[in-house]
């Protein structure tokens, strides 16, 4: 792993990360009236990674409502987004919905019914409606090596399984897990995606609501909280915004009635979170007022 202590460190886990260039970096907001404002590499798409979990805990909330809550909690855990400590004090029931134990219950939820392909179609499909843009895709060749190298998710998913947590088989709540992981997109499409969040859940352009508000509220909540697994507290303290990273390098951050924000920079800190991506949220919020704490 090359030591770049400005700019954090790509992630090594599979190939397909690991080639990506430290140097890349982008930054798209779009503000309520549409307006995008994009700087460096806003149209290239990255490995979204946990930011799908945002939009996974979306659906599934559209789909079982607050009975999610019974499969997962809404509790920071202050632990790495791959831990299993707490699962057995807490009996399967992983902590929130943004760490990987979480995301795969979640993930759960939405497969139950369906075949994993039509779970997987559901997902795509909802971030191409979000981002009103039929080109995004997952790619391939990440969800492959997820799926060779996961052992740590395998081992989680199975631990779940053994509490009776997981509806499904293991595989095929892994298989869905490990493809929405690997959707692809740039900072614009990621930005475009979030703007229900940043607007009491409606697109502002075409005033379609995608969720209630008070489920837009709640979902900013688990971000502010939950977003950035152990680093949440100091994203919270330096930025002020829900936000969602993701090991791709990427963040997805709201300001509540003012924008929705995508960040790409794939250094990471020792959280897993952008390590230059945080720094220019907090730069960005800094400048602008915009955290939710005030200035
Ligand atoms: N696919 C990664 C994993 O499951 C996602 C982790 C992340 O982005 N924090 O480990």
């Amino acid at each position: 792993m090359a030591q770049r202590p400005d700019r954090g460190e790509v992630a090594t886990y599979i190939p397909e990360l690991a080639r990506i260039d430290a140097k890349s970096f982008g930054l798209v907001v779009i503000d309520a009236d549409g307006h995008v404002a994009a700087a460096g590499d806003s149209e290239v798409p990255f490995s979204i990674q946990s930011i799908s979990k945002v939009f996974t805990l979306t659906l599934a909330l559209g789909m079982v409502g607050d009975r999610l809550w019974r499969r997962v909690g809404r509790e920071p855990s202050g632990s790495p987004f791959n831990s299993i400590v707490q699962l057995e004090h807490e009996r399967g029931i992983p902590r929130n919905p943004f760490i990987n134990a979480g995301a795969i219950a979640v993930t759960d939820l939405i497969l139950s019914g369906h075949q994993p392909r039509e779970a997987l179609g559901e997902i795509v499909r909802f971030m191409r409606f979000l981002a009103d843009d039929s080109s995004i895709t997952i790619d391939e060749a990440v969800a492959a090596s997820e799926q060779r190298t996961g052992f740590r998710n395998i081992a989680l998913a199975n631990y779940m399984k053994s509490f009776g947590v997981l509806e499904n088989s293991v595989d095929f709540a892994l298989g869905v897990y490990f493809h929405h992981c690997a959707i692809a997109m740039s900072c614009r499409q990621l930005a475009m995606a979030g703007r229900f969040l940043a607007h009491h859940g409606r697109n502002p352009d075409t005033g379609l609501l995608v969720v209630q508000p008070e489920r837009a509220r709640r979902i900013n909540a688990v971000m502010l909280t939950c977003g950035h697994y152990d680093g949440s507290g100091e994203f919270a303290y330096r930025v002020g915004l829900p936000g969602k990273s993701g090991v791709g390098g990427g963040i997805l951050a709201i300001a509540p009635g003012k924008a929705s924000i995508a960040v790409w920079a794939p250094g990471l800190d020792a959280s897993g979170n952008s390590h230059l991506g945080r720094i220019a949220l907090e730069m960005l919020t800094k400048k602008l007022g915009w955290s939710i704490f005030g200035v």
